[in-house]
C-alpha cells in the first residue's frame, strides 16, 4: 500500500495518524438522509468500475452533517474501522466522496482497500472552477458531455460553460425560431484528410434537461452561452433579415471570424434575443447566461443604413460603440429575467458612453489584461487567459504530431495560472470569481480527442483554483499526477502523457 496518499487537487491539510484502514471488498456506505443523492451518485460511479457497493447498517463510510463547515468544505477522517465524512451540505459531501473515489481508484486492488489513517480538511480557494466546451464547431453527443462532466467532478470542477452557438452550428432549440435547429444546426461537410465530418446536430429540450440534472447531481452548475452579435452565421443562414445586407448567408463550414454579424439597427434582433433568453431561462437554472460578445467585426455596421440610423439615435459616433449599446441592452433584458450576463472581455471596449452595468461578469480570454481592467472597474471576473494555459484547443507541447491549433498551453502553464495578479488591488482581487479552461473544437473532431486535450490540463487547473496558493508546488503535483493518471486510465479516459512544460523536466511518453 501507499504510505502517503496522492490527491489532485491537493487538499488544504492532510494529517497522517497511526494505523491502517483495511477491509475486504469496497466499504459499505450510509449517511444522513439529506445526502441521499450524493451517496447514490457515488455508488453509481463505483458501480461503473467495480460492480455493486453495499449500503446499510454495517456501513464503513459514514456521511454526517457538520454545520460548522463552509458550503463546499468537507472533513474526511479515515480510521482503522470507519471512514467518517462531514460537510454542511451536499456539495461538501460530494467533494469528499470524490476524494474517496480517487483513493479507491488508485488503491483498491485484489479485493482489498488498504488506506493509511488520515484526517483531511479541505475547502476551495475559488468558487468558480470552470470548463467550457464548444459544441458548435464539433457536435458532442449528450453521452460524451456527461462522461466529461463526471470526470471533471472527480477534480471538484463545479462550472460547465456550454458554448451552444457559433458560425458553424446552432445547437439550442428556441420554440419560436424553429429554423435555428432545422437549418442552423447543419453545415456542409468539412473534409479533413482521412476524415469527413458532417457537423450536424442539436440538443433537444430533453437532452438539455438531462445534462443539467446530471451536472447538478455532481454539483456542477451549467452556464449556457449564445454568442451574439458576432459569430452569427448560423443564425443569419436561418433568418437573413437579422443581418445588415440580407444575405445570402450559410452555416459556415470554414473557421475564422466572419464579417456578417447581427444588424445593430434592426429591432427584430432584440425580439430574437428575447426568445433565446426565454428558452434559456426555462432550461437552465443557473443565475448566469453568457452572451458571447467576442470578435465582432464592424464593417457591416459602418455601411448599413439601419445601423447608421441607430448611431444617430443613440448619440454615438463610431459603429464599434454600438457593441456596448447592444451589450447594455442584452444585460438589461437578462436582468429583467432574473439573470446575470457574462461576456468575453471585448464587452469592455468602447463603453465610455454606454457603460457596462457593474454586475456584468467579464471573462478574460485575451490574456489577463481584460480581467485586470474589469476588476479595477468593479466587475466580477473569471480568468481564462489563452496566453496562460487556459486554452485546451492549443497543443500540449510544441511538436508537429501533437493535436491542437493556434498555440501551446503546457500543463505547467495551466498549473501556474493564477486568477489574482500582482496588479490587482485587494478590492479588485475580491471580485475574482475564479478561473476556467476552454476547449474550442475547430480541430477536435472526435470525442476521444476532447478527452486527450482536456486531461491532464484540467487536473492542473483544478489544483490551481482549489488548493491554497501557499501549497501550490508543481513538482509535487507532477509526482502526484503519475498516480492520478492511473485513476483516469481506470475511468477509460484518453490522456496526454508527454512533456509537462517545466524546463528541465522533459520526459518521454
Ligand atoms: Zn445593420
Amino acid at each position: 500500500m501507499a504510505l502517503t496518499i496522492s490527491l489532485v487537487p491537493q487538499p488544504v491539510s492532510i494529517q497522517y495518524r497511526q494505523g491502517l484502514f483495511q477491509i475486504k471488498g469496497l466499504p459499505p456506505i450510509q449517511g444522513d438522509e439529506v445526502f441521499h443523492r450524493e451517496i447514490q451518485v457515488f455508488k453509481e460511479q463505483l458501480q461503473q468500475n467495480y460492480g455493486g457497493i453495499e449500503a446499510g447498517a454495517a456501513a464503513k463510510i459514514r456521511c454526517s452533517k457538520d454545520l460548522s463547515l463552509s458550503p463546499e468544505a468537507y472533513r474526511l477522517s479515515i480510521e482503522p474501522e470507519t471512514i467518517n465524512l462531514y460537510a454542511a451540505c451536499g456539495s461538501g459531501i460530494y467533494h469528499g466522496l470524490q476524494t474517496l473515489r480517487q483513493l479507491i481508484l488508485s488503491e483498491y486492488r485484489d479485493g482489498l482497500l488498504p488506506l493509511p489513517c488520515v484526517n483531511i480538511e479541505d475547502h476551495p480557494r475559488f468558487g468558480w472552477r470552470g470548463f467550457m466546451l464548444d459544441t458548435s464547431r464539433h457536435f458532442y453527443t449528450p453521452d460524451c458531455i456527461k462522461n466529461l462532466l463526471d470526470a471533471l467532478s472527480l477534480h471538484h470542477i463545479n462550472r460547465f460553460h456550454w458554448h451552444l452557438t457559433d458560425d458553424q452550428g446552432w445547437r439550442l432549440p428556441v420554440p419560436s425560431y424553429p429554423l435555428l435547429t432545422e437549418i442552423g444546426s447543419r453545415r456542409k461537410n468539412i473534409k479533413i484528410p482521412h476524415h469527413v465530418y458532417t457537423g450536424a446536430g442539436f440538443y433537444t429540450e430533453a437532452d438539455i434537461q438531462d445534462i443539467v440534472a446530471y451536472a447538478q447531481a455532481r454539483h456542477i452548475e451549467v452556464i449556457p452561452e449564445i454568442d451574439i452579435p458576432g459569430h452569427a452565421s448560423a443564425i443569419l443562414a436561418c433568418y437573413p433579415g437579422l443581418g445588415c445586407t440580407g444575405g445570402p448567408y450559410q452555416v459556415e463550414d470554414r473557421y475564422g471570424i466572419f464579417e456578417d454579424v447581427l444588424c445593430a439597427g434592426n429591432d427584430a434582433v432584440f425580439d430574437f434575443a428575447a426568445a433565446c433568453f426565454d428558452a434559456l431561462v426555462t432550461l437552465f437554472p443557473s443565475q448566469y447566461v453568457h452572451i458571447g460578445g467576442d470578435e465582432v467585426w464592424f464593417n457591416r455596421w459602418n455601411n448599413c443604413p439601419k445601423c447608421q440610423k441607430r448611431l444617430a439615435e443613440t448619440g454615438l459616433s463610431t459603429a464599434r460603440e454600438l457593441q456596448s449599446w447592444i451589450t447594455v441592452k442584452l444585460a438589461k433584458m437578462l436582468a429583467d429575467r432574473g439573470k446575470t450576463a457574462i461576456g468575453w472581455d471585448e464587452v469592455l471596449e468602447d463603453t465610455e458612453t454606454y457603460k457596462l452595468p457593474k454586475e456584468v461578469v467579464v471573462m478574460s480570454w485575451r490574456g489577463s489584461k481584460g480581467g485586470i481592467e474589469a476588476s479595477g472597474l468593479g466587475h466580477p471576473v473569471i480568468m481564462s487567459p489563452n496566453s496562460e494555459g487556459c486554452y485546451l484547443d492549443y497543443k500540449h507541447y510544441d511538436a508537429p504530431e501533437e493535436p491542437g491549433n493556434l498555440g501551446v498551453s503546457t500543463v505547467y502553464q495551466t498549473y501556474t495560472m493564477d486568477p489574482i495578479t500582482p496588479e490587482m488591488s485587494n478590492e479588485a482581487a475580491a471580485l475574482i470569481l475564479g478561473g476556467q479552461c476552454n476547449l474550442w473544437s475547430e480541430l477536435i473532431y472526435a470525442d476521444r480527442i476532447a478527452e486527450y486535450m482536456t486531461f491532464p490540463r484540467i487536473c492542473a487547473l483544478s489544483e490551481g483554483l482549489w488548493t491554497p496558493k501557499e501549497l501550490k508546488d508543481f513538482d509535487g503535483f507532477a509526482q502526484r499526477l503519475e498516480v492520478h493518471q492511473k485513476r483516469l486510465d481506470q475511468m477509460g479516459l484518453l490522456q496526454y502523457r508527454g512533456y509537462l512544460g517545466k524546463t528541465g523536466k522533459k520526459r518521454n511518453n
